[in-house]
């Protein structure tokens, strides 16, 4: 036989597709040549393919060789069609009985010396073979336990081709993916460390509940970056659908810890204020790695110092945080990552970052208008709670002393609560699953318009002018959230007086 054929899976993006491999071997001058869209990876897949078998103690077959893989329309990427050429290379050249494989898709990198290396993307590549009713799967073995948190997939793992050169013969055995149970990673910090902040720690709670972005304002010691990390310890935990979603975002971009069970938290990502729109918002060749914001994803993303992020960067984080999503444009044609995110953004009031008064700050007025005016415009005008924290008071801090915060555990469960009833309010709406999904003209119309007594000192600082109408329809937002983590039908004045005390960031 000179024909042969092996299956496996190529990504774009998050999605998955079943690939064909062929092999041909023909008579003529010793060759091979790989068809079917190949990136440069794939090219270099020749000469290490080649050593791999040889060095495997199998004979490279001295004809021409040609190397197809279909669908031909598929862009492709990476080194996960390795083994699959390498068995399709050997069986094309009557070398390997192909039945035990049938059905069987081949995923992994084969290194020079023979080895099978992990490859990024795993768990989408074995959902996809899944989802179309392929469930038998072969992976590297540091691959094998995050291709089996895919449900149903029997995973056969190996760690060189050798091993699965014999398998094929029938003279060895594949191996079974690790069976010990990872430990389920350390919590994150809790809001039980923060003392006092009762402004800072309200306006997470809130934000938290509503689904809203944060913006915390306010000098160093203000305690920001504490509070915007506690932020995922009050989030929901992930349900599978998105727990699945999530760590299949990290497998792509390389940076799932082997042997990592399904993300159930909601991530952290605190990209620092140099990050390259790239690393910001994904890019990179061949297989795109997926950026902060997509790691992000049902999470929370954090920009501390937020001013400092260089302009383009601000600016690529604009469209994703409108629509839930990054589109990347790549040479084969567009593709694109999730990233819904709650941003978390910190800001000095100024750019030297001193306390304010007593003759430690000595910029201008214009000054600090220009270092916060760089996240006006659409990012600041996206952020419903906003907020302007002081450093913490001597009083604050000794009454706090060894009595400790309200731990997560316990804000979170109001939040759950919270976002239960706005996502059952909702309900009818398609793709508003909270508060700040929610249009503002909404809840300025019946039957969500609230009476006229209980908006009257919005609407005065409206008509002078101290409330802009964007800022209007946030404090409506978030009364709503308000009145949801109270437990009442409608907000009251209270909650309405409450959701603008959230705003004293308003006018910047
Ligand atoms: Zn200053």
């Amino acid at each position: 036989m000179s024909y042969a054929k092996t299956l496996s899976v190529g990504l774009v993006g998050m999605t998955g597709h079943v690939v064909e491999v062929e092999a041909d071997l023909a008579n003529g001058l010793p060759a091979v040549v790989l068809s079917g869209l190949p990136d440069t990876a794939l090219n270099e897949a020749r000469d290490r393919i080649r050593a791999a078998i040889v060095n495997s103690g199998q004979k490279w077959p001295s004809r021409r060789i040609t190397v197809n893989l279909l669908p031909a329309a598929l862009p492709k990427s990476g080194t996960g069609f390795d083994l699959a050429i390498a068995v399709a290379v050997l069986a094309g050249a009557g070398e390997l009985p192909l039945a035990p494989l049938d059905g069987v898709i081949l995923l992994g990198e084969v290194g020079l010396d023979g080895t099978v290396r992990p490859v990024r993307g795993m768990l989408p590549m074995v959902a996809a073979a899944a989802r179309v009713g392929i469930v038998r799967v072969v992976v590297p073995v540091d691959n094998a336990r995050e291709a089996a948190l895919v449900p149903g997939v029997r995973v056969r793992a190996t760690d060189s081709l050798h091993r699965l050169v014999s398998y094929v013969r029938g003279t060895g055995s594949l191996l079974d993916p690790p069976d010990d149970r990872p430990e389920a990673p350390a919590a994150g910090p809790d809001l039980a460390d923060v003392a006092g902040q009762a402004l800072g720690r309200r306006a997470i709670e809130v934000a938290a509940a509503g689904g809203h972005h944060v913006a915390l304002l306010g000098p160093p010691g203000a305690g920001k970056t504490m509070l915007a990390e506690r932020m995922p310890s009050l989030l929901p935990e992930l349900d599978d659908e998105a727990a699945l979603e999530v760590t299949a975002l990290h497998s792509i971009a390389g940076v799932l810890a082997p042997g990592a069970p399904l993300l159930r938290r909601p991530p952290f990502q605190a990209p620092h204020h140099t990050a390259t729109v790239p690393s910001l918002v994904g890019g990179g060749s061949g297989l795109a790695r997926p950026g902060a914001i997509s790691l992000a994803h049902r999470g929370v993303l954090f920009l501390d110092e937020a001013p400092e992020y260089q302009a383009r960067a601000l600016e690529a984080l604009r469209q994703p945080l409108e629509t839930g999503r990054v589109v990347l444009h790549r040479s084969g044609g567009g593709m694109e990552y999730p990233a819904r995110v709650q941003l978390v953004l910190a800001a000095n009031p100024c750019p030297c970052a001193k306390p304010a008064g007593d003759n430690y700050c000595e910029c201008t007025p214009l000054a600090r208008r220009r270092y916060i005016g760089r996240l006006s415009g659409p990012l600041l005008d996206r952020i419903d709670v906003q907020v302007t924290l002081t450093p913490l008071r001597a009083a604050e801090l000794m009454s706090a002393d060894g009595v400790g915060g309200e731990p997560s555990a316990v804000v979170a469960e109001r939040v759950a609560k919270a976002r239960a009833a706005a996502a059952a309010r909702w309900s009818g709406h398609d793709g508003w699953r909270t508060n700040a999904d929610v249009p503002g003209p909404v809840l300025r119309t019946p039957p969500w318009r609230l009476p006229p007594g209980q908006t009257a000192k919005l609407r005065h600082r409206l008509d002078s002018g101290s409330l802009s109408a964007r800022g209007f329809d946030r404090v409506l937002r978030l009364a709503w959230t308000i009145a949801d983590l109270d437990g009442r039908d409608r907000p009251d004045t209270g909650d309405v007086d409450e959701a603008a005390e959230l705003r004293t960031g308003d006018g910047l």
